[in-house]
């Protein structure tokens, strides 16, 4: 039900790993307000990925107060706030006093890559391995050899996370005092003062967090690898009323009713129906496709996910995902190759090709297909010839390369007919990389005119939970389209290059042993 007439308005935040955006929507989905500020990531030590958790609650408080304040809204006005962060980056916390053990360890962190490697080839591993390949040959069930061909990986949180138990939280988890949760949950946390009061639980998630395809975290997992279950939140739907923000933080208490991930982007996007895909090329690049109502089972490392559960009705995404769009952008930016990352596209197009260049983009390991967190970064093929402007082309290229390479193994291991492609996220304001990735993918993509969709997927999800709009077929009135890449040149065109990237790949694997 609604809060009253006068909450006419939605908040949304999505908490990035470049920025941290809030936008007011009013009921047409139109910004009334925005704030934005700058994450700071820090990189403690080579491969180490960590945020700040108070900076990221200063920010937070801060961006919704600059939206706030930019439409000249009141909080009392808000109808809900939804809130869109990084599924994998986390921190565990004193379930007392909501002070955090450590920083956010991020989901690029690569700290756990010894205990993944160790893990991969234990004996339980190849016993599990064993069972599931036995299972396949006697069932031939997919699912089967699917789980034979299973490897951890640092993304995953559960090294990880074992990493920061061990050496920060031992006495705490032996206490039972310990709450683990992602950044959404630790801020829901805060901002109901979860810690202090009763009115919430003490720790919320949403059925979005994990891969809990059985909503419900995996005791066989935990024991598997020796996670006690009894810090984990409690997990709810996606429509949920997570808890109010405490009245002295905005000026108004505010309901939590949605906390979300690149589901968020998913539903901003409106892809509702078995088929669609979306690719959202931010920091790292999220490529998800709606699969309907079953998971779906990858062999070759795509993450099935829950979509959404509203209602009775659950929706599963299959996920493949780059480490490295953004930060390889923002590095070159670093290093001077430009100045400006609207550049980026001009300088591109200058030169006919990057004169035979290829880029791997690979700081955190290279994932699905090639599964390696071992893969290094590098430029291969320079020459005296090479300038900044090949490079710059080179990098832009891999984007779209990778885009290609997610794409195909979605095609082959779902067989679902694709039926949109719709792209967002920061880099999809570049337009070689939208042109060359509908180019190389033979379909048209659609950028819309909002491309900040985990922000606007978090308020339609926020608003459909506290009845401000109605139902999907209603917000797909309302996002927009505004440019439609259409395919221009022969995929012919480009497997030379593909296939030089694509080896220049294999020669990166397996570089850190
Ligand atoms: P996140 O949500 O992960 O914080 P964003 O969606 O905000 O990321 O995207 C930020 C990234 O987009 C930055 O790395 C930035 O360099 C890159 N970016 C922004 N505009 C462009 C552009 N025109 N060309 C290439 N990259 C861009």
């Amino acid at each position: 039900k609604a809060r009253s007439p006068r909450a006419t308005f939605i908040l949304a935040v999505d908490v990035g790993t470049t920025s941290m955006r809030c936008h007011i929507y009013d009921k047409e989905a139109s910004v009334r307000g925005s704030c934005s500020t700058k994450v700071n990531v820090l990189h403690p030590q080579p491969g180490w990925v960590e945020m700040d958790p108070e900076e990221i609650w200063r920010g937070f408080v801060a961006v919704v107060k600059g939206a706030l304040q930019d439409s000249g809204l009141h909080a009392k006005q808000m109808a809900a706030l939804g809130i869109s962060t990084q599924r994998g980056t986390f921190t565990t916390w004193d379930r007392r006093t909501g002070v955090p053990f450590h920083n956010f360890i991020g989901w690029q962190d690569l700290r756990a890559a010894q205990l993944v490697q160790r893990w991969n080839r234990s004996c339980t591993m190849k016993l599990v391995h064993g069972v599931m390949k036995l299972l396949h040959l006697l069932t031939r069930q997919k699912r089967f050899l699917a789980a034979s061909l299973v490897v951890f990986s640092t993304q995953h949180v559960t090294f990880r996370l074992l990493w920061a138990l061990r050496h920060h939280v031992r006495h705490a988890v032996l206490d039972d005092n310990c709450c683990f949760g992602t950044i959404d949950t630790w801020l829901v946390f805060r901002l109901t003062n979860g810690a202090l009061q009763n009115a919430v639980e003490p720790h919320v998630t949403s059925i979005l967090r994990p891969a809990l395809l059985q909503m419900c975290w995996s005791g066989f997992l935990c024991a598997l690898v020796s996670l006690p279950l009894s810090i984990f939140p409690s997990v709810q739907d996606t429509g949920h009323h997570f808890g109010l923000t405490a009245p002295a933080i905005f000026g108004a208490p505010i309901p939590i009713t949605c906390m979300a991930d690149q589901q968020a982007a998913m539903f901003g996007e409106c892809c509702f129906d078995t088929g669609d895909l979306k690719i959202t090329m931010g920091t790292g690049t999220f490529m998800d496709i709606n699969t309907g109502s079953k998971p779906h089972t990858s062999v070759a490392g795509l993450y099935p996910l829950v979509g959404w559960k509203m209602g009775p009705e659950l929706v599963y995404l299959a996920e493949g995902n780059a480490a490295d769009t953004g930060t390889a952008i923002k590095w070159a930016q670093e290093l001077e190759l430009f100045s400006d990352v609207r550049d980026t596209e001009a300088m591109a197009s200058s030169v006919d090709n990057s004169d035979g260049v290829c880029f791997v983009p690979s700081f955190s390991g290279l994932q699905a297909p090639l599964n390696d967190p071992r893969a290094c970064a590098a430029f291969m093929g320079l020459k005296p010839s090479t300038n900044k402007c090949h490079l710059v082309r080179s990098i832009l290229e891999s984007v779209a390369f990778r885009n290609k390479q997610l794409y195909d193994i979605m095609l082959r291991e779902t067989r679902i007919p694709i039926t949109k492609i719709r792209a967002d996220g920061g880099v999809c304001t570049n337009n070689f990389i939208m042109q060359m990735t509908a180019d190389l993918l033979g379909k048209k993509v659609e950028r819309p005119s909002h491309f900040d969709m985990s922000s606007l997927g978090a308020a339609f999800m926020a608003g459909l939970a506290v009845g401000f709009w109605k139902s999907p077929e209603e917000l797909k009135k309302l996002r927009c389209t505004d440019t439609v890449f259409i395919p221009q040149a022969e995929l012919g065109t480009y497997r030379p290059l593909l296939r030089g990237w694509e080896q220049a790949l294999r020669r990166s694997m397996c570089w850190y042993d």
